[in-house]
């Protein structure tokens, strides 16, 4: 007897690997592999991420991608959580993901992102610009009373 969990595991055939391609133009594998089971099918394109100099907490690793993504879909996927039909995964930072976003959650991401970006560049940078500026003027001094005393 065979049950609909049981058809999940099922190997996709060359037919339905290529038959993909037909809603999916954009993907970059060709898919000439062994063949998937048929829930793993996916076809999928990457864009790039920009290399930003990251340090991580208690690692000696630096450097890392940001922002990169790769849009996806597994066609014969069984839950309705999204993977099921084209959708974006965005790597924060290197090994750090927002996985499954749809168009709405990827307009999300995006609006917050550029509003933080623009802070950067309205708020952040112009305050480091000033500080360092000042700082380089010697300009920056703290008056006498607030100074800590130094030992003599
Ligand atoms: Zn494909």
């Amino acid at each position: 007897m065979t049950t609909t969990t049981q058809q999940s595991y099922l190997v996709a055939t060359p037919a339905e690997v290529w038959a993909t391609h037909a809603r999916s133009p954009w993907c970059q594998d060709d898919h000439s592999g062994p063949t998937p089971a048929r829930v793993d099918l996916s076809c999928y394109l990457a864009s790039d991420g920009v290399v930003l100099p990251l340090e991580f907490d208690g690692d000696d690793q630096t450097g890392g991608d940001a922002l990169f993504t790769y849009m996806s879909v597994h066609p014969f996927w069984d839950e309705q959580d999204g993977r099921d039909v084209p959708h974006v995964n965005l790597q924060v930072v290197d090994g750090v993901w927002l996985p499954v976003l749809g168009p709405e959650q990827l307009a999300q991401v995006i609006a917050k992102l550029r509003a933080r970006l623009d802070e950067l560049e309205h708020e952040v940078l112009p305050q480091l610009s000033q500080a360092r500026a000042d700082w380089m003027a010697g300009r920056c001094e703290l008056p006498v009373e607030a100074r800590p005393v130094m030992a003599t």
